[in-house]
């Protein structure tokens, strides 16, 4: 396994970063996950838009052109012979000292990782995941904007943990206000009556590649679609409740907090929606 690492295509075990990286020091960073599908790079002009844009906003200067970056993507595929798998692109603030002070540090540190992944089960995206509600809220956009991919998720491990000790397999988190925003690492969106309704990102959700892709498929198959605020007895009494995320794609939910949804399986919508999400994920892309 090659990784690409500022510049150099070196081995796992020789990918190593300084202890006085302040992505490591401080979460002072940013990443993408993507796709590869069948050799296309999903979304790719999404993701590097994405990256470009927190990247911009925390004031972090990529070493790599956008161009050069999609050129160190398609290599680094290349060497790992890889057509289908995950990608892991992360830039952080580079080295430092142990202050705060990202002056301090020189030069970004780019790092390329690709990686098979296997994440749910066929059988899962059949029967749904078990979800809870948590306590733990999402950062909020006048504190650190969910929009920025940063390498600060520790509210959503404290999620996490707090969805293991339920025995669950995900978590759905709210805002202050008490408005669903998203799961710990997927946007969440909900069916009722044939409508299907997804949070607002500027609740306090990342603004998903693959929610994004969704509601494409949904205006060009002419599903009723809104983007509204929602609160957990919407999702108590929803019809399907499905997640949306590079990694789980789309992925029903069968029970929240102890309420079954629906028939406490996968539902028709959602399983619509992932037969044509896997539809398009080898064309819109880089090749
Ligand atoms: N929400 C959070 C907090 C995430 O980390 C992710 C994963 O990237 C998503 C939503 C889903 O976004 P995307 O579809 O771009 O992978």
């Amino acid at each position: 396994q090659w990784i690409y690492l500022d510049g150099q295509y070196v081995t796992k075990e020789k990918a190593t970063v300084s202890v006085y990286d302040h992505g490591f020091l401080y979460g002072d960073g940013i990443f993408e996950g993507i796709r590869i599908y069948n050799g296309n790079i999903f979304k790719c002009k999404e993701h590097l838009d994405r990256l470009y844009d927190s990247a911009k906003s925390i004031m972090l200067e990529i070493p790599l052109s956008y161009e050069e970056m999609e050129e160190a993507l398609v290599e680094t595929l290349r060497r790992n012979e890889m057509r289908d798998g995950y990608i892991r692109l992360i830039v952080s603030r580079g080295p430092g000292n142990l202050g705060l002070d990202p002056n301090r540090c020189e030069k970004a540190s780019v790092i390329i990782i690709v990686e098979q992944l296997a994440i749910y089960s066929e059988e899962a995206y059949k029967n749904g995941l078990k979800a809870v509600s948590v306590s733990t809220r999402r950062n909020i956009p006048d504190a650190l904007n969910p929009k920025i991919k940063s390498l600060n998720y520790l509210n959503n491990i404290l999620v996490k943990i707090q969805s293991n000790l339920a025995g669950a397999g995900e978590a759905i988190m709210m805002n202050a206000q008490g408005y669903v925003t998203e799961g710990s690492g997927d946007n969440i969106f909900i069916i009722k009556n044939g409508v299907i309704t997804t949070p607002p990102c500027y609740l306090g959700a990342l603004d998903g590649i693959t929610r994004q892709a969704i509601i494409e498929i949904c205006e060009k198959r002419g599903y009723k679609l809104k983007e509204e605020p929602f609160t957990m007895h919407d999702i108590y009494v929803a019809d399907e409740v499905f997640l949306t995320g590079t990694a789980a794609e789309v992925i029903a939910v069968r029970e929240v907090d102890g309420r079954i949804i629906g028939s406490g399986q996968a539902g028709p919508v959602t399983l619509k929606l992932l037969e044509e999400f896997r539809s398009i994920v080898d064309q819109d892309g880089l090749k």
